[in-house]
């Protein structure tokens, strides 16, 4: 695959975009005419930029409202054609984009438009140029591809041809089907973006809320592979507008926007069907071990949440400080080393999670495609007789492990030889869930890195009311649930999501969800052994008898164990959660009865109780 991307998606000054663009990984770069006109550059330097960046000039654009207008607009606008042609000239690059006319002069004659377009390609071709067509979504008599490529067409000029913008044909819904009609010499170039779905006009959908493959709702796999069909071997160039990446760090978004086109490459949510050198997604039967970096008096009161919530240190480390606690098939590491990693991120930022080990089948295949989406692998100095755990950089620098599914029991046998207590019976079945908070100017990117490195689908973005403001948040889950991560970002500088950024410095993870069978005797049994657990005021359980009709008997106990109910058909959830450990991150417990969910409806009711015991949950 070719890449692409138009200067548009990414901040800063032309020049410094082109350096971003280039040290991501892009073949080439569509300049975007305001980008132009704002820099000191002149075209030729620019040319030169590109020239030693190693990126082809891959278009100029836009150029807008050329065909269909009477005179005097007409000649006017020709004669700013050939203007744009000087530049071009200069920038080397051969292809302009044209957009379909949104001027209100613009008539709906077709064989004016046809002679227009005519003119245009005679005039492109006597300097050695040529126009790409495109139909925007709101143009004036032109707004779909369809009717821009049977212009394209009749005008059957060597120097016109076809841009095909997936915004604008799949805003509209106009099947990619469609697609196999074009000739592919004739498809000049191939813009990409994607975008949630939303009940919006056009233009400001588009100018607002486009984004990278992978991170909308847009069916991008069919249309890309309606493009491979008829044999297009072109650029596929990202055309991205969106706020946050225009406020966002140029390097990453280029990063981010080079990671969304290999995504698209082997196809989003289920691989392309044409051959491509991209590995395949990475599937995972679930999380193996949760790591925490902390200090021996944060391992302490650590050590008060889980042995109330029935794990038990089984085992240390052969050579380092380092503990086991384990029930059942989960396992949370306490990494007190006073050096490495783990130390660091403690010191930076407090006891935290520091790394989840994901189980895979076939490690080298996970670095590879992990390699192939730019991902940074993480290297640290490996004891000659220490198992080794292949990783990469995730959320806030924290570390994902790659654990191998076959040798999984000899790792921990071989790394964590001393055998310290039994295990108790296990209250708790498995990790459900991982919440992770992040800056909403990140929340896209690191929802790509999730749908980008493993098999795993997004439920659609909601919106959670805080009682300090709003707050983002997406999931992303493998088809059979056995990975379920959670994303949270927030705009609101009190919300808890955006203090917990401030006091942790950085992303990472804010709680743990484990599932059990049974909630109510989990919420006794650890009350017991002094687990302290966030409480529910009792107007909730009021509303909760008056909204589903649930017995008064069961609600008393939900309100003794201060847990929370929500139901979807006769699906039901139950959750409770823990205070917070270190001031920071919590543990939630959760009980479901075929319920898929995660209990959106109740995180406001959480927030406003985490909001009561703001000193121990940020101040
Ligand atoms: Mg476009
Ligand atoms: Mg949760």
């Amino acid at each position: 695959m070719k890449t692409s991307i138009a200067t548009v998606s990414i901040s800063g000054a032309l020049d410094a975009k082109l350096r971003a663009i280039a040290a991501a990984g892009f073949d080439g770069a569509e300049i975007f005419e305001n980008d132009l006109l704002s820099t000191h550059l002149s075209a030729r330097d620019v040319a030169k930029l590109m020239g030693d960046l190693g990126l082809a000039c891959t278009m100029f654009q836009p150029f807008r409202d050329l065909e269909g207008l009477p005179e005097p607009q007409r000649t006017r606008a020709f004669d700013r054609l050939e203007r744009k042609f000087d530049v071009m000239a200069e920038l080397g690059t051969d292809l302009l984009l044209v957009c379909s006319s949104c001027s209100p002069l613009a008539e709906s004659d077709r064989a004016r438009m046809i002679a227009d377009l005519h003119e245009a390609g005679e005039r492109a071709a006597k300097r050695g140029l040529r126009i790409g067509y495109e139909a925007l979504a709101w143009g004036r008599h032109v707004n779909d591809h369809r009717d821009a490529w049977a212009l394209v067409r009749d005008v059957d000029h060597p120097a016109l041809g076809l841009v095909l913008d997936s915004f604008h044909s799949l805003a509209r819904g106009i099947p990619s089907s469609s697609i196999g009609d074009i000739r592919p010499e004739k498809l000049f170039i191939v813009q990409v973006a994607d975008a949630p779905v939303l009940e919006m006009d056009h233009l400001s959908w588009s100018r607002h809320f486009r984004s990278m493959p992978g991170q909308g709702e847009f069916p991008l796999d069919d249309w890309a592979d309606a493009i491979r069909r008829i044999g297009y071997e072109g650029y596929w160039s990202l055309e991205i507008f969106n706020d946050r990446f225009r406020a966002g760090s140029a390097t990453s978004v280029a990063l981010d926007g080079y990671r969304s086109l290999k995504i698209l490459e082997g196809g989003i949510t289920k691989p392309s069907g044409f051959q491509t050198d991209m590995p395949p997604r990475v599937t995972t039967s679930g999380i193996e071990f949760i790591e925490f970096a902390a200090s021996h008096e944060e391992a302490d009161a650590l050590e008060t949440m889980l042995r109330p919530l029935g794990f038990r240190p089984v085992s240390r480390h052969r050579s380092k400080d380092v503990t086991r606690w384990k029930q059942g098939p989960i396992n949370i590491i306490v990494n007190c080393e006073p050096e490495g990693l783990a130390h660091s991120f403690d010191s930076m930022h407090g006891a935290s999670v520091c790394a989840i080990g994901v189980v895979v089948d076939d490690v080298p295949a996970a670095l590879g495609r992990a390699d192939a989406l730019r991902i940074q692998r993480f290297e640290q100095a490996v004891a000659p007789d220490e198992w080794p755990i292949p990783s990469v950089r995730g959320v806030g620098g924290s570390l994902v492990y790659f654990v191998d599914a076959a040798t999984r029991e000899a790792m921990w046998a071989h790394e964590f030889p001393t055998v310290l207590e039994a295990e108790a019976p296990p209250l708790l079945s498995r990790i459900d869930h991982v919440a992770q908070t992040m800056q909403y100017e990140e929340f896209l990117s690191w929802l790509l890195f999730y749908v980008g490195l493993f098999d795993v689908r997004k439920t659609p973005q909601l919106e959670i009311a805080d009682p300090m403001g709003l707050v983002q948040s997406q999931a992303v889950q493998t088809p059979d649930r056995a990975m379920r991560i959670t994303l949270n970002g927030s705009l609101a500088a009190q919300s808890l999501s955006s203090r917990f950024i401030q006091n942790y410095f950085g992303a990472g993870v804010q709680h743990i969800a484990f599932e059990t069978q049974d909630i109510f005797a989990v919420a006794e049994q650890a009350k017991a052994d002094g687990l302290e657990r966030l409480d529910i005021p009792h107007n909730y359980y009021d509303d909760q008898e008056a909204r589903w009709g649930l017995d008064p008997a069961l609600t008393d106990r939900m309100a003794a164990a201060d847990i929370l109910y929500d139901r979807d058909g006769e699906a039901e959830y139950l959750q409770f959660y823990s205070r917070a450990f270190a001031r920071r991150v919590f543990f939630e417990i959760v009980e479901r009865r075929n319920y898929d969910g995660y209990g959106a409806v109740n995180a406001p009711i959480r927030l406003a109780a985490q909001a009561r015991h703001k000193p121990e949950f940020l101040d």
